[in-house]
């Protein structure tokens, strides 16, 4: 069933449900998610909506891509039951009231998009309060929207429990992301150094400790196969903050551009 409205959701309180919020153009990383939501719920609410208050100015909002069809009958295989994909109009009244986050932005994404994380925590919490599930459903590619998401949840006393899931890989590594789309034949093949990268760093890190020249390696590494580094650093997952000593809250973190694509990912360094 495809819901459009927010008025018109069923929630069911007799039922559990699991919460898989997207933006569509759904690859095997989202279907992970809705696989583990069927096995832990009664009903799988699949959300399709490309959130244009997540998206800066000079960012992809027009070109991201839209799949609708593809993604109804992909998601269905893995188990989703409900669809929910509003238009933007029933979604963002013409002022809409913003949800910010501190704290866990102040670096990494929340420093280099500007207004992104107020746009992700506040449809995360619309979609809440349309769906009301047990559950949701997030993954962890996506390191620093997970921490914000969490903050949210425990700041606002949200009666829901979060499950952050493993990122999905491509064979070579790369981390699977609807924006691979966009990166040319000699691009993909470049991409999957990143995770390469990461794991070298996260190697070098448990044998010899933090070090900067790490970081600086990779960064050149990466930088001389052609990408554009934003950040390779080492994070504490719980605030969110640049940190210089390895514990078992750290994540690498990186953001990089190849040509006009930009990607990131992460990795837990311990375990
Ligand atoms: P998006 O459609 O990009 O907003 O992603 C929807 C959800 O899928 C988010 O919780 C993402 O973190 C998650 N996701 C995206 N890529 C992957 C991946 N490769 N593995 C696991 N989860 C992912």
């Amino acid at each position: 069933m495809i819901i459009t409205q927010p008025k018109d959701f069923p929630i069911s309180h007799t039922q559990s449900t699991g919460l898989v919020p997207t933006m569509g153009a759904l690859h095997e990383g989202h279907l992970s998610l809705i696989r583990r939501a069927k096995q832990e719920n009664d009903r799988v609410v699949v959300s399709i909506f490309v959130n244009p208050t997540q998206f800066g100015p000079n960012e992809d909002f027009a070109k991201y891509p839209r799949m609708l069809d593809r993604d109804i009958e992909r998601a269905s295989s893995a188990g989703a039951d409900l669809f929910f994909t509003p238009s933007i109009e029933s979604i963002y009244s013409s002022q809409p009231s913003i949800i910010k986050v501190p704290g866990v932005t102040e670096f990494f994404e929340g420093e280099l998009r500007p207004g992104h994380f107020e746009g992700v925590a506040t449809i995360v919490s619309k979609l809440f309060h349309i769906v009301a599930p047990n559950r949701a459903y997030f993954g962890m590619k996506d390191l620093q929207q997970c921490a914000v998401i969490r903050k949210m949840v425990n700041d606002f006393n949200e009666p829901v429990e979060l499950i952050f899931c493993e990122t999905t890989r491509e064979p070579d590594g790369l981390a699977m992301s609807s924006r691979n789309a966009y990166l040319s034949v000699v691009e993909r093949e470049k991409a999957s150094n990143i995770y390469a990268e990461m794991q070298i760093a996260t190697k070098k890190l448990k044998e010899q400790g933090y070090s900067n020249e790490i970081f600086l390696e990779a960064k050149a590494s990466l930088t001389n196969l052609g990408f554009q580094v934003q950040y390779f650093d080492l994070v504490e997952w719980n605030t969110m903050k640049p940190s210089t000593t390895v514990s078992t809250e750290s994540f690498i973190v990186v953001a990089a551009k190849l040509g006009s694509t930009r990607l990131i990912d992460n990795l837990k360094v311990l375990g």
